[in-house]
């Protein structure tokens, strides 16, 4: 076997992480982690560590690590039928049975489901298909889409841009021309601290009819929106918001993509965000939780309406000419297949709405009332704590100072993995659907001790 030393060699010589600073790694000055294996909510490491991980990896481990019977259909399928196409009305038994079960799980309104890799992937596809039904239509000036600020969707060129977040677009020449942005719905950060919830949801509306009449209704083509904001930190919208938004865009003709990578298959304790919130979304994105992260694998999931148009362009117009050589790959489709299976056998939309409720009662309760802690906000299996350096004056951290990042530092030395959200001083949690009340408290725990240590 390789020593750690030779195999953190090779890391730092041959491998160029994602979302990593490249220099400093590359000089070894970055930390570097090895996993080895996991088990329920927990995963070691090769220095032998065990963490509980408060992230369930990128939130997208929703059953839990050291599932055999996912890791078993994954096998079988591979023996049987490691891949084959899906293009021009090809599949596999397991990407059809696949699809009949993502539908009957889908929220009411939604016709058929696309099969890709990855979140990103998903909502290029999404993008896509909205050019595509409204040159359908005969309406080829409708091509922009509105994003929010700190929505997060993906990496890519058209979903880096749809991202909201500086990180993403400044070094890369992004957001492209198509991309519009808008208010995030963020309460804590309101523009007027005396503002309701109520009215800072009028104001995001306000901000959002002023856009669309700046640019002209008949130039936009659709609003993409996480049911709850999730990269860019931990967001439940302000009561209200999704009816409102709704309201705003069925007057001007425009499509709702609900972007569910994070909340798709239980995480907010629905099957969907959107059932959550009542939302009527035209395509949703997932991925993440679809098969938990056992193998790659995104489904795009069209509503009525458009399949209606798409339907009608593909016989009048010939081919689709959208797809990917692995989509709706077989061994994805067997883990999908298996892990919402073991998702309905152990009941675990149901445990992450009671578990959840009761982590985001727990860490409100321990550190609501701190005075370096603006807020403790949170839904379902989400929830994030975002320190501030004056709570009255919601005077914010200088963000040089990495306070977020080192109440995470102290917490991983305390065998917990949560999450320092990339803009703000926000601590994210996002545990396996499978958590329990003692792991629960293990984490609100962790997180006192760690945000004593760093600010009193
Ligand atoms: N949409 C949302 C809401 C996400 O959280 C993510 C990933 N964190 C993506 C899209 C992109 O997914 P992927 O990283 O699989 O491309």
């Amino acid at each position: 076997m390789l020593s750690n030393d030779e195999l953190a060699r090779w890391d730092r010589d041959s491998f160029m992480h994602p979302s990593t600073h490249l220099a400093q790694f590359a000089r070894g000055e970055a930390p570097q982690r090895i996993i080895t294996g996991g088990e329920g909510c927990h995963i070691t490491d090769r220095d032998g560590n065990r963490l509980l991980d408060g992230f369930a990896g990128l939130y997208c481990v929703n059953v839990g690590y050291g599932r055999t019977q996912i890791a078993e259909a994954i096998a079988k399928q591979a023996h049987e039928l490691a891949y084959y196409h899906a293009y021009a009305g090809h599949g596999s038994e397991a990407s059809i049975t696949l699809a009949k079960m993502v539908m009957d799980r889908a929220p009411e309104g939604m016709a058929r489901a696309y099969f890709g890799l990855g979140g990103s992937d998903a909502n290029e596809t999404n993008i896509k298909l909205i050019w595509y039904y409204n040159n359908i239509l005969g309406r080829p000036e409708k091509k922009k889409i509105i994003s929010r600020w700190r929505g997060y969707h993906g990496s890519g060129l058209m979903t880096g841009s749809l991202t909201g977040l500086d990180l993403f677009h400044k070094k890369f020449d992004l957001p492209l021309a198509q991309v519009i942005h808008t208010e995030a719905p963020y309460y804590l950060r309101r523009p007027d601290a005396s503002m309701s919830e109520g009215e800072f949801t009028g104001y995001c509306v306000r901000q959002l009819e002023a856009l669309i009449e700046a640019e002209g209704p008949d130039t936009i083509a659709a609003f993409i929106g996480e049911p709850v904001l999730g990269t860019g930190g931990i967001v439940p919208p302000p009561a209200g918001y999704w009816q409102a938004i709704q309201g705003v865009l069925d007057a001007h003709d425009i499509l709702l993509v609900a972007d569910e990578v994070v909340t798709g298959f239980g995480r907010l304790g629905t099957m969907f965000g959107s059932d959550h919130y009542g939302m009527k979304p035209d395509l949703i994105t997932s991925a993440k939780g679809l098969t938990s992260a056992y193998a790659p694998l995104s489904a795009s999931i069209v509503g009525q309406r458009m399949w209606d148009v798409l339907a009608r362009g593909t016989d009048e117009n010939g081919v689709m000419g959208h797809g990917w050589t692995y989509s709706a790959h077989p061994i994805g489709a067997a883990a999908g297949i298996a892990n919402l299976k073991l998702i309905d056998e152990l009941g675990l939309v149901e445990n992450a709405g009671t578990v959840g409720a009761y982590l985001n009662r727990r860490m409100a309760e321990e550190l609501g009332d701190h005075p370096h802690v603006g807020e403790v906000r949170g839904e379902g299996m989400l929830c994030a704590v975002e320190l501030v350096a004056d709570r009255e004056a919601r005077r914010f951290f200088d963000p040089s100072e990495g306070k977020g990042a080192k109440v995470v530092a102290a917490m991983l030395k305390r065998g917990v993995i949560a999450r320092a959200m990339p803009q703000g001083d926000i601590i994210g949690l996002a545990p396996p659907l499978c958590l329990s009340e003692a792991e629960a408290d293990q984490i609100v725990e962790t997180t006192r001790e760690a945000v004593r240590e760093v600010l009193g």
